[in-house]
C-alpha cells in the first residue's frame, strides 16, 4: 500500500495533508526517512514512525453510512457512483465492503467494514439480526397486511419469515425483518398489492440511524456501538 494512503488511514489527515507531512521529513519506514508519497509499505511487516513515534495500523474498521438514493451498494463501478466513492480519503480502504446491500433507490443505514467474520454473522439468518425499514407506500396498510406479514409471506421462489408491520401516518409503514432476501421488503409489499415509493433503513441490529448523520455522510462506529454489534 502507498505510504500516503496508509498515513491517511491512520487519520493523520487527507492525502494532501499527508503529502505535506511526508515533505517535512518526519516519517520513517524501518528507520529510513521517506518523503515520496508513492513509496510502498507493508502494514504487516514494516515499522512506520512519525517524529520517532511508531504508528500502528488498525486491522479492522467499522463505519456507518447514511446511504443516499442514486448510489449503488458496490465496491467499484465504471459508470455509477458507489457507496465507496462517498468515503473521504482518510476513511477509505481498498478492503472495505458493505454488510449486505441496499437497492440503488433505498436510503439509510449501511454498515461498511473489512471484518468478514462479523459481516458473515450479521448477515446469517441464524443470528436473527433485525433490520428496520420505513416504507412510503401507494396505499395505506390494512389490518390484513399486518396479519400477512406476521404469518410470513410466500414470494415467488422463497417464503419470507414472519415480519412486524406497523402502519405509520401518511401511507408509511415500519417493517422489521431479520433476513436479507433480494428486494425483500418491496417484494413483501408487492405480495399484498402495494408499491413501495420510498424505502429507508433506520436500524440494523442495535445500530440506529441518528438525525445528525446527513445523507451521504459516514463516520466510524463508536466503541459502544461496536460492542453492541459484536
Ligand atoms: N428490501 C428491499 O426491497 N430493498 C432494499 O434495499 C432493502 C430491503
Amino acid at each position: 500500500m502507498r505510504i500516503d494512503k496508509y498515513l491517511a488511514h491512520l487519520q493523520l489527515g487527507s492525502r494532501a495533508d499527508v503529502k505535506k507531512i511526508l515533505k517535512g521529513g518526519t516519517v520513517t519506514v524501518n528507520g529510513a526517512v521517506i518523503t515520496d508519497p508513492k513509496t510502498k509499505v507493508d502494514p504487516d511487516t514494516d515499522t512506520v514512525a512519525l517524529a520517532g513515534q511508531s504508528l500502528t495500523y488498525t486491522q479492522y474498521v467499522y463505519y456507518v453510512m447514511n446511504k443516499p438514493a442514486d448510489v449503488i451498494t458496490a465496491t467499484k463501478d465504471s459508470r455509477q457512483t458507489t457507496v465507496m466513492d462517498l468515503l473521504p480519503d482518510e476513511l477509505y480502504r481498498p478492503d472495505l465492503f458493505a454488510v449486505g446491500r441496499l437497492d440503488k433507490d433505498t436510503t439509510g443505514l449501511l454498515l461498511l467494514t473489512n471484518d468478514g467474520t462479523l459481516s458473515h454473522r450479521l448477515l446469517s439468518p441464524r443470528w436473527h439480526v433485525d433490520k428496520v425499514y420505513v416504507a412510503g407506500l401507494d396505499a395505506p396498510v390494512t389490518p390484513g397486511d399486518v396479519r400477512r406479514f406476521a404469518q410470513g409471506i410466500k414470494l415467488k421462489d422463497v417464503t419470507a419469515a414472519p415480519a412486524t408491520l406497523v402502519p405509520l401516518p401518511a401511507q408509511h409503514a415500519q417493517v422489521t425483518i431479520h433476513e436479507g432476501k433480494f428486494h425483500q421488503v418491496k417484494r413483501m409489499f408487492a405480495a399484498v398489492g402495494k408499491d413501495v415509493l420510498s424505502l429507508e433503513r433506520i436500524q440494523f441490529g442495535p445500530l440506529k440511524l441518528a438525525d445528525d448523520l446527513s445523507a451521504g455522510a459516514v463516520r466510524p462506529l463508536t466503541d459502544t456501538e461496536l460492542t453492541a454489534l459484536q
